[in-house]
């Protein structure tokens, strides 16, 4: 901005300040909108599990000493219930924190690690072959670890959610960045509803994701994660065909210049 001097401002000056003005109110009601549709949204999100707890609790309070069978229904919504409220708790306050916020333990990691031991984990879960294809020696960036771990775990569950087929991952470096792609050969997502799909909450089919315990979340705190390890995240999809979202992240990554390094 151009200083603007206290004693006589001029014409121009004074117009630069309203401009200045009027943009800096448009931004405060446009961030101010969004965190009211955010509350909006999360309390609705909320009101579900909540509903279910509720209504067990009170079957449990009216027949759950006579009815062994509705003792155990009743306890095991509430517990699932639970699980899903607590899951999305802790989703959202991720998210409420501002960028800023995030403190990032930045050490050197093998990115091929942390997709085996995911893919493990996964697989196990899930009963879902998923192959890792490493086209590089050694993957090794600078970055938070469990951020990460945490990012590669909500593609490849929505990767096993949303397909029936195994998963492909792999591993590759190109200049001096690292890639990423995780490819599934499920429904795909509609070309028109592409560009939303980082919006917080948005679900293509918000029955069929919450029935696979899908929040809408998920690509919200992935590009979040993406984001604060200055990297990029693209998704390419074809509906009825499948899904791959590209990773790419500088290897030299220097967060607020306290690190750097690193080209193995
Ligand atoms: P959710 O927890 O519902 O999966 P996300 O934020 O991770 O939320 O994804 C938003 C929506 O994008 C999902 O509800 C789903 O409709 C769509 N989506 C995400 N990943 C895939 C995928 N691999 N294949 C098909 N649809 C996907």
């Amino acid at each position: 901005f151009k200083k603007i001097s206290r004693d006589r401002p001029s014409k121009d000056e004074l117009d630069q300040m309203a401009n200045t003005f009027n943009n800096m109110m448009e931004l405060l009601e446009r961030s101010y909108k969004k965190q009211e549709q955010f509350v909006s949204d999360a309390s609705h999100e909320l009101k579900t599990p909540l509903t279910v707890i509720e209504s067990y609790a009170s079957m449990l309070k009216r027949w759950g000493m006579e009815r062994p069978d509705i003792l155990e229904e009743a306890i095991d919504a509430i517990h699932s219930e639970s699980i899903r409220m607590k899951q999305l708790t802790g989703q959202m306050l991720l998210l409420a924190k501002g960028d800023t916020q995030w403190e990032l333990k930045i050490e050197k990691i093998d990115v091929a690690d942390i997709c085996r031991e995911t893919a493990k984990y996964l697989q196990q879960a899930f009963e879902r072959k998923i192959s890792i294809h490493l086209n590089t020696d050694h993957p090794l960036m600078m970055a938070d670890g469990k951020k990460i771990k945490q990012l590669l775990y909500i593609l490849v569950d929505n990767a096993i959610k949303y397909s029936e087929k195994p998963i492909d991952i792999s591993i590759s470096r190109s200049n001096h960045s690292l890639l990423l792609a995780i490819t599934d050969y499920g429904i795909g997502i509609p070309k028109d509803e592409l560009a939303r799909v980082y919006e917080r909450f948005f679900r293509v089919d918000k029955a069929r994701s919450r029935d696979t315990g899908g929040s809408g979340l998920g690509l919200p705190i992935a590009k979040k994660i993406v984001a604060a390890h200055n990297g990029e995240i693209h998704i390419d999809s074809e509906e009825g065909k499948g899904t791959t979202v590209t990773l790419k992240f500088p290897l030299h990554f220097s967060n607020d210049s306290k690190v750097s390094l690193i080209e193995d």
